[in-house]
């Protein structure tokens, strides 16, 4: 999986799986809106989920909203790359779509928690396992608990979730820091595909 094809005529293109894990709150989403702006040609897997979605979120495009016997079905009929339950709620990753960018040669990125990440690693052993952590802990509580789209019982268990995904640094090949979006970006965009030519 983490075979250098040189796909394309430009530059060589590394055809591989990146895992991009980091604790609720760090600003996954807005590093992965900035690297979709910069490198539209990487494939963003959409994860299925049964937590329902947040103001803005449209299905299909930042997840695939099922309820759980939808999930469940999903599983049992093994169409997910790995699946975890995290704070109350199923999460999976389809496995076609990512199966099929790997074999035309496309980088493929996974967004996902702790327990996902360590299935791929089991399942993918080629696959490169990068963690966005926060500057500080101190930072990561105020981004978290000034979203203010989660009650408080969830914040605190997404807290304690955060504690427990940080203290996994060591298993993770990278860690990319987010202090700024744009730097964080570019920093992943370097290890999922490579350093781009005049970079
Ligand atoms: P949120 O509910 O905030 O969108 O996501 C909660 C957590 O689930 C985040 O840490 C996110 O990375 C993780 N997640 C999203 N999709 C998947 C997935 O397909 N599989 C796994 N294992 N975790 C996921």
């Amino acid at each position: 999986m983490s075979d250098d094809t040189g796909a394309g005529s430009g530059a060589r293109v590394r055809s591989r799986l990146t895992v991009l894990s980091g604790p609720s709150g760090v600003g996954k989403s807005s590093v992965l809106a900035e690297l979709r702006r910069m490198r539209p040609a990487i494939h963003f897997s959409v994860s299925v989920t049964t937590r329902k979605p947040r103001p803005g979120e449209v299905d299909g495009e930042h997840y695939h909203f099922v309820d759980l016997a939808g999930f469940e079905k999903l599983v049992a009929n093994d169409e997910l790359l790995e699946h975890a339950e995290f704070a109350g709620n199923c999460y999976g990753t389809p496995r076609g779509p990512v199966e099929k960018a790997l074999a035309e040669g496309t980088p493929s990125l996974l967004e996902i928690e702790l327990q996902g990440a360590r299935q791929v690693r089991a399942t993918m052993p080629g696959a490169q396992l990068v963690m966005l952590a926060p500057p500080s802990w101190e930072d990561l509580v105020h981004r978290l608990t000034g979203r203010g789209t989660e009650d408080p019982a969830v914040v605190a268990r997404r807290l304690e979730i955060a504690r427990e995904e940080l203290a996994a640094e060591p298993e993770f090949d990278e860690v990319v820091v987010n202090a700024d979006v744009r730097s964080a970006a570019e920093s992943l965009l370097n290890l999922v595909v490579g350093p781009q030519p005049g970079a």
